[in-house]
């Protein structure tokens, strides 16, 4: 809401195409979710409200908000597939990455991201689609759905081992015929724009130009913003305005710019709603005269944002050195 208010403020809104959203139907979330599970959010709400599973709560009305969450996504997707616009951002709530098929977790009841992939294979016959998930948490949802295939090329950049256990470490790359599609950018905690930039610099986009998408999709969590209460990290507003365009090169370089930006987490109220504005003027290709709240000249003094630290370094050789057994271009 506070980043429509701003989006909206900024006079950004009424440049943007506004895609309806439309209720996912549970055909499209079942690709990934167990019926049961569907069945079972659908009668907790009825019931007035409870966990869905790991802490992802749901109130009367949730089940069509996640429905129509998903649904936003796919919205999106066909929007850009169809080419009504050449990219787009789906605000929607509530996220989708940590949601597994049997049960909700972190605050996701369904995973919008992992719906979005299926339908655009599944509606629009594409076949090689890229996810990338930037939120602080690892996505494991998505890594799950994605584990054992190899048309969906899976990145998670996230703060090592923050939440939740167990899933995105840098050893696990994906099994069976997906082995190599899973690749966890895991970086320790105090990482800023050097060591995200350095990320995608030297692991995402090689990786990325070698798969060749024929879609991006990217689970966007503004919370390794500097300012947020559950990440560590400290990427500013222009650390997600240079990661929003490195996400637009590789969609114009192999998927005929097609690029769907998903909204997943994001905690300080007060900064959070900037980073994604920097986003969707990335998107845009616009830049409005709003200052930064935290007024990027003082950041810059932080030696994160000019450097990669020295554990950083050290991760993301651990990181290239694993890949480097499945992508030539990161040998
Ligand atoms: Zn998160």
């Amino acid at each position: 809401m506070r980043t429509k208010h701003l989006l909206d403020m900024t006079g950004l809104g009424k440049l943007l195409t506004k895609i309806e959203p439309y209720m996912a139907s549970e055909d499209d979330i079942t690709v990934y979710h167990a019926p049961e599970y569907v069945e079972r959010v659908k009668q907790i709400c009825a019931e007035g409200g409870g966990d869905t599973g790991e802490g992802a709560p749901a109130g009367p009305d949730s089940f069509e908000i996640a429905l129509l969450a998903a649904g936003g996504g796919m919205a999106a997707v066909d929007a850009v597939v169809e080419g009504r616009v050449r990219r787009a951002f789906a605000n929607i709530r509530p996220p989708g990455h940590h949601a597994m098929s049997d049960k909700g977790m972190g605050f996701c009841i369904f995973n919008n991201v992992v719906v979005a992939a299926r339908h655009a294979q599944r509606k629009h016959g594409i076949e090689r689609v890229m996810v990338l998930d930037w939120d602080v948490h690892d996505g494991n949802g998505t890594q799950d759905a994605f584990y054992d295939d190899p048309s969906v090329l899976f990145f998670s950049l996230h703060q090592d081992r923050l939440y939740p256990p167990g899933f995105g470490e840098v050893e696990q790359v994906g099994s069976g015929d997906g082995t190599g599609f899973t690749v966890n950018v895991a970086l320790p905690p105090g990482c800023g724009d050097a060591a995200y930039l350095a990320a995608f610099e030297r692991i995402i986009i090689p990786i990325a130009d070698e798969f060749k998408p024929q879609l991006v999709l990217v689970s966007a969590g503004q919370d390794a913003s500097t300012m947020d209460p559950l990440g560590r990290m400290c990427v500013t507003t222009e650390g997600y305005r240079r990661m929003t365009q490195a996400m637009i090169d590789v969609a114009e370089r192999h998927a005929d710019g097609r690029l769907v930006i998903l909204q997943e987490g994001g905690y300080s109220e007060l900064y959070a709603p900037y980073c994604t504005l920097a986003i969707v003027e990335a998107l845009l290709g616009q830049r409005t005269n709003i200052p930064e709240p935290l007024q990027i000249d003082s950041l810059s003094n932080q030696p994160q944002y000019h450097t990669v630290g020295a554990s950083a370094e050290a991760a993301l050789e651990q990181i290239r050195a694993t890949q480097a057994t499945y992508w030539s271009a990161v040998a």
